[in-house]
């Protein structure tokens, strides 16, 4: 069996006695069952040359990290990935801004990365690099005569043409994906949008069949991969956290009210003020939610120091301030908002708790949040998920409550049913949800995808 190497801007080494989630699940199991490497920035930046890799092996995976110079981790991380490159793939562009020395960071950046990982590899490997951070590393990799199947996994929206061109060197972008092999987009639209880009006529590429796409004088597979969670693990960690002591004090001072919860990292995507404003039109609309109805908020800081996170901050204080001073009674303050980071143990369990999970970004690429909602429920008394038809979730868990962010009163009306849904009708609406959620879970998801990249490599 061919090994793989997993490549992404942050490696997750398992730490002893925590629980991992998200990508890092399906991605150690995979590498687990094949052997290989995962490749990536240590954390740690430096101003000297950042010399070899540094690899420590755990069974059958060698984990394996590069510093990066600290000059250009500022404008490959703060500047062009999370400036330029995150705001347009989520379509927001009053966010966007763009600079060639940025760029030039990300580019030096990417080949750092393909120079440092092309002596870690063997012949028959299959290479996997994720997300937005390493757009590049697949033709940095090809220049360095780097001839085994390279697949790319992006994890958040692809945008419509007439957005991605607002980046200055757009095509470049786009011939740098037609250096890998498998291309894989969280959803069909984010395909359909690949599809289209490469159609126009300044690209002048060609969409076949069976996934088979060509631009740049390269044929290559371009596929829907929507990605999953680990579905038991997820449940058996809310489950084994549930008679904690925290939980308890979180289900005892709710008393018999009844608990939404919204889990997200602090991010203009989240769509986290217009949600506590939908809240808030929650209880103009209906007074039954007075006193009776708590909305539990958990968004930690992210990218600390960044202007604009400092805002949204500022932004949330307030309006959960304003509604709280609104609402709120002798015994019961309306909105609880938790601006910080909690294990994922006790995450879990909180989502379990929970009588409605409110998952309202205005664009995301998934939202694992949503799917972890799910499965954590108990199936018996299942809480309700309201999900923005903006994220990619919303596509395969359209039994749940689908909402537009935007919609102040639609997103009040969502909340409403959802907390008012007849039992049976909860229970109908999981068994839905969570027989997708265990057809396409993380080792699927991971399976798909290698699967497609060993079949480009026999079909070349
Ligand atoms: P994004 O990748 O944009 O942050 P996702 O919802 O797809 O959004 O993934 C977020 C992951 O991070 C989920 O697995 C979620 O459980 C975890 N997470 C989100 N918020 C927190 C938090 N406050 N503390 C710990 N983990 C969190």
């Amino acid at each position: 069996m061919s090994r793989l190497i997993a490549v992404s801007n942050r490696v997750a080494a398992p730490t002893a006695g925590k629980s991992a989630g998200g990508l890092a699940v399906g991605v150690l199991a995979a590498l687990r069952e094949r052997g290989g490497i995962w490749f990536g920035w240590s954390g740690k930046t430096t101003a000297r040359d950042p010399g070899d890799p540094k690899i420590k092996r755990a069974g059958e995976i060698e984990f394996a990290t590069i510093r990066i110079n600290k000059d250009d981790f500022e404008r490959y991380y703060n500047g062009f990935s999370n400036d330029t490159l995150w705001p347009l793939l989520h379509y927001m562009l009053g966010f966007f801004r763009y600079s060639r020395a940025e760029y030039e960071a990300y580019r030096r950046v990417n080949e750092l990365f393909a120079r440092k990982l092309a002596p870690l590899l063997q012949t028959g490997d299959l290479i996997w690099v994720h997300d937005f951070h390493l757009f590049l590393l697949g033709a940095a990799l090809r220049r360095m005569k780097v001839a085994q199947p390279i697949g790319f996994f992006l994890h958040v929206p692809f945008p419509s043409f007439d957005v991605l061109r607002t980046l200055p060197g757009y095509e470049g972008l786009l011939s740098a994906l037609a250096s890998y092999d498998v291309v894989g987009f969280q959803t069909g639209s984010d395909l359909a949008a690949f599809h289209d880009c490469l159609r126009q006529a300044e690209i002048g590429g060609e969409v076949h069949g069976g996934g088979r796409v060509t631009a740049f004088g390269r044929t290559f597979i371009a596929g829907a991969f929507p990605i999953g969670i680990d579905v038991d693990e997820c449940q058996s960690v809310a489950v084994g956290n549930f008679d904690s002591d925290d939980i308890q004090r979180l289900a005892y001072s709710l008393r018999a009210r009844k608990l939404i919860v919204g889990v997200d990292r602090l991010d203009y995507s989240k769509g986290l003020e217009l949600r506590f404003r939908g809240f808030e039109a929650l209880l103009e609309r209906y007074p039954a939610a007075h006193g009776n109805v708590v909305y539990l908020q958990i968004a930690p800081p992210t990218r600390t120091g960044v202007r604009t996170y400092t805002e949204i901050r500022e932004e949330l204080e307030r309006a959960a301030g304003n509604i709280n001073g609104r609402f709120a009674e002798i015994d019961w303050v309306p909105i609880r908002y938790l601006n910080r980071g909690y294990p994922r143990e006790q995450l879990m369990s909180i989502l379990r708790l929970a009588d409605v999970g409110v998952v309202t970004p205005i664009r995301d690429g998934m939202n694992l949040v949503a799917k972890e909602f799910v499965a954590s429920q108990n199936p018996d008394d299942p809480g309700m998920p309201v999900i923005s038809t903006m994220a990619g979730a919303a596509k395969e868990l359209d039994a749940a409550v689908l909402v537009n962010p935007y919609d102040r009163q639609g997103v009040a009306d969502g909340l409403q049913s959802a907390i008012a849904m007849p039992v049976e009708e909860r229970r109908e609406r999981y068994r839905t949800m969570i027989d997708v959620l265990r057809r396409n879970d993380i080792h699927e998801w991971c399976r798909r995808f290698v699967e497609s990249l060993q079949d480009s490599a026999s079909g070349r």
